[in-house]
């Protein structure tokens, strides 16, 4: 039995801290490709200072270092019985490659949890964030913001084509709300 499941939604909309709290409580692995790179950039390694290049402005990083990425980090034994995907896949190569890669663990994508947020919203929190996250700037803010429509319009289509798999959540609630509901469909992934 493994358990992959795509978190998807706006910056700020909450899904990383979503993630963080079934990976603690139903122990699924949280793969968060912008935790990842943050953590790059903190050792410097190289990747880390490729992908900040991008990063900094705003801008994604390229499918190639983004998919070779998740690749290693699904070889890791915490990933073996599920993850969720948090801020992954971005682009449809990025979908596809998930498909692929979840494939060739003999494994299939269960589900996609659509995190819903009205934009303002999203500006609003990110513009209260207090983590200090070097892309939390005004001007980054709104390139991120805007960019989604996008990211939505090339991820969401390869996923719609698979009746059931999208969950929609309205992600306005409180954290703990918002949790009883995810958790909820967590769990039929894990039954
Ligand atoms: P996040 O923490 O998800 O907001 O990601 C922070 C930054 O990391 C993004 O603005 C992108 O520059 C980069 N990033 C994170 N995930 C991806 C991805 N799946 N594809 C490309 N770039 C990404």
């Amino acid at each position: 039995m493994s358990a992959y499941i795509v978190f998807f939604g706006p910056p700020g909309c909450g899904k990383g801290t979503q993630a963080s709290k079934i990976k603690d409580e139903l122990g699924l692995a949280q793969i968060s490709t912008g935790e990842l790179f943050r953590k790059h950039l903190s050792q410097q390694t190289p990747l880390g200072l490729e992908a900040q290049k991008y990063m900094s402005k705003g801008a994604l990083v390229p499918d190639e270092i983004t998919i070779g990425m998740v690749r290693e980090r699904l070889q890791e034994p915490d990933a073996h019985q599920g993850a969720i995907f948090d801020g992954f896949p971005r682009t449809g190569a990025q979908a596809q490659a998930l498909d692929q890669l979840l494939d060739e663990m003999g494994a299939d994508l269960c589900m996609v949890v659509d995190f819903k947020l009205p934009i303002e919203e999203s500006r609003r929190r990110l513009m209260g964030r207090q983590e200090g996250r070097a892309d939390d700037k005004p001007e980054v803010i709104e390139k991120r913001l805007n960019d989604h429509a996008a990211v939505e319009a090339s991820v969401m289509p390869h996923y719609r084509a698979r009746p059931g798999l999208i969950k929609d959540v309205d992600a306005r609630g409180t954290i703990d709300e918002i949790y009883q509901t995810v958790r909820a469909l967590v769990k039929t992934c894990l039954d």
